[in-house]
C-alpha cells in the first residue's frame, strides 16, 4: 500500500498525460528539420541495408470518441483511391533517394483503420511497396485491424500480399464502457476476425486493450480479458487510457466522471496484469505480454527490446521511414515529420515534394537520455557500463545524477554502481 501511495503522489498513474513515444516526443519538433534534411538523411542510409517503413492511413468509418489519433471519417472510397496514388508517389521519390539493393525487414500499416482499404486498395499498395523494396528474409508485415472493418476478401489479400502479424483493436468488450467511449465491437466480429486471420496463415496476432476507461472496473476488466485470451493472441498491449480533450477533441464526448482515479487506474492495471500471467502471459516492458514462444519474450531476455511510435519492437533496424500524413521517419541522427494535415502532405507530394515539415537532430544529450529511456523502458535498469562504453560520460558523473533521480523519485529505486534499477515494480515476474 505504502508504494501505491507514493505512485500515485508521484503522478505516476495519472490519466492526464499522453503516451510517451520517443525521445524528444513530437511536440518537441521544429521546422529545423525539412525536405531537404529528410533527403539527405536518405541518401546517408547504407546500400543493401534493411529498414523499417511505416505507412499511415488516416481515414476511418468510424470516429471513436477515446481515441487521440490523427483521423478523418470518411464514407466513401474516392479519397481512400487519391491517398493511396500520392503514397505510390511517395514511395516512387524515397526509393530514387535511397542507394541500391535496399529491403524491408520491417512494414507496418498503421492508422486510422489501414483495413478500410478494399482488397483493391490492398493489392496494389503492397505491390508498389514491394516492387521497389523487396522483404528481407525474416520480415516482419504487420497491419492494424479494426474487427469492425475487415472481411476475408481483405484478409486474403494483406495475407497474399505477405502480412504475417496482424494487430487488433479491441480496447474493452463491456457494452456499457464500449457505450462511453463511442466504439461499439462485439465478441463475436473480433473472434471472427482471429479464426479469418489464422485460417490465412497469419502466425502471429497483437490484441490492444485500454485501462482507465470510463465505467470500467476490475470485475468488467476481468471479463473483457477472459474473453480475450480465450481467443489466444500470441501479444497484447495494456495501454493506460489519456483523457486529454485539449488535445483530442472528440474526447469532450467522454464523461470525464466516470474516470476511474489514479489510484483505480492502478488496481486495473495490476488487475489485468495479474490475470495475463496466470494465463501464461510474460510481462514485457511497461504494458505489454506475450507467451513464451513469441520473439517479444526473446528480445527481453537477450535485452535486444526497442520502443518506438507503435510500442515495443524487435526490428533490427536503426532506420524507420514515415510514409504518408503526419507520419514520422527516425534516422541514426533525427526525426522528421510529414505535413499532418491531409490536404498539406497532398499539396507536398502532388509538387513531388517531401512532405517533412518537422523534426529534431540529435545532439550528445538527446541520444544519452533516448538511451537510458529506452534501456529503463524495455529493461527497468539503466547499467552504467552501457552508458559509459558508449557516450563521453564521467562514471561519477552519472552517479550522481542516478542518485538525485532516486531522491526525485522517494527513493524507490536502487542506486548502486552497476547502475539504476527499478526494484520495487511488480512488473517483472
Ligand atoms: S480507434 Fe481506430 S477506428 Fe476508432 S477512431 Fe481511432 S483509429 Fe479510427
Amino acid at each position: 500500500m505504502t508504494d501505491l501511495i507514493q505512485f500515485e503522489r508521484l503522478g505516476l498513474f495519472n490519466a492526464k498525460v499522453p503516451r510517451y513515444t520517443s525521445y524528444p516526443t513530437a511536440p518537441h519538433f521544429d521546422a529545423g528539420v525539412n525536405a531537404e534534411q529528410f533527403t539527405r538523411w536518405l541518401n546517408a542510409i547504407p546500400k543493401g541495408d534493411a529498414i523499417s517503413l511505416y505507412v499511415h492511413i488516416p481515414f476511418c468509418r468510424r470516429l471513436c470518441w477515446f481515441c487521440a489519433c490523427r483521423t478523418q471519417g470518411v464514407k466513401t472510397d474516392t479519397p481512400l483511391e487519391t491517398y493511396v496514388r500520392r503514397l505510390e508517389t511517395e514511395i516512387d521519390m524515397v526509393f530514387r533517394n535511397l542507394p541500391q539493393g535496399v529491403t524491408l525487414s520491417q512494414l507496418h500499416w498503421g492508422g486510422g483503420t489501414p483495413t478500410i482499404l478494399g482488397p483493391r486498395l490492398i493489392t496494389r499498395l503492397a505491390k508498389k511497396i514491394t516492387d521497389r523494396f523487396p522483404f528481407s528474409p525474416n520480415y516482419t508485415f504487420s497491419v492494424e485491424i479494426d474487427p469492425n472493418e475487415i472481411d476475408k476478401q481483405r484478409i486474403a489479400a494483406l495475407a497474399a500480399a505477405g502480412m504475417n502479424r496482424a494487430s487488433l483493436g479491441i480496447q474493452d468488450f463491456d457494452d456499457k464502457i464500449q457505450s462511453a467511449i463511442g466504439r461499439p465491437q462485439g465478441f463475436n466480429e473480433t473472434k471472427y476476425a482471429f479464426e479469418l486471420l489464422r485460417d490465412y496463415g497469419v502466425g502471429s496476432i497483437n490484441a490492444d486493450l485500454v485501462y482507465g476507461l470510463p465505467h470500467q472496473t476490475k470485475h468488467r476488466l476481468t471479463q473483457t480479458v477472459q474473453k480475450l485470451t480465450s481467443l489466444s493472441p500470441d501479444r497484447i498491449a495494456l495501454y493506460g487510457y489519456a483523457h486529454v480533450p485539449w488535445m483530442a477533441r472528440r474526447q469532450k464526448l467522454i464523461d470525464s466522471d466516470a474516470l476511474p482515479s489514479s489510484f483505480e487506474r492502478l488496481e486495473l492495471f495490476n488487475c489485468a496484469s495479474d490475470l495475463l500471467i496466470w494465463d501464461g502471459y510474460r510481462t514485457i516492458g511497461i504494458d505489454h505480454f506475450a507467451l513464451s514462444h513469441d520473439e517479444m519474450s526473446n528480445a527481453q531476455k537477450n535485452r535486444t527490446l526497442k520502443r518506438n511510435f507503435q510500442g515495443y519492437s524487435v526490428d533490427p533496424s536503426n532506420v524507420l521511414i514515415g510514409l504518408g500524413a503526419s507520419s514520422i521517419s527516425h534516422f541514426p541522427n533525427g526525426y522528421a515529420q510529414n505535413a499532418s494535415a491531409t490536404s498539406q502532405y497532398a499539396a507536398a507530394i502532388d509538387q513531388h515534394e517531401f512532405a517533412t515539415i518537422r523534426g529534431h537532430v540529435f545532439n550528445h544529450d538527446d541520444r544519452v537520455r533516448a538511451k537510458i529511456i529506452n534501456s529503463l523502458m524495455c529493461n527497468f535498469d539503466v547499467q552504467t557500463a552501457d552508458v559509459i562504453n558508449n557516450f563521453a560520460i564521467n562514471r561519477d558523473a552519472l552517479y550522481s545524477e542516478f542518485v538525485e533521480i532516486n531522491r526525485k523519485f522517494e527513493y524507490l529505486l536502487v542506486v548502486n554502481e552497476r547502475g539504476l534499477f527499478l526494484s520495487r515494480q511488480k512488473y517483472v515476474h
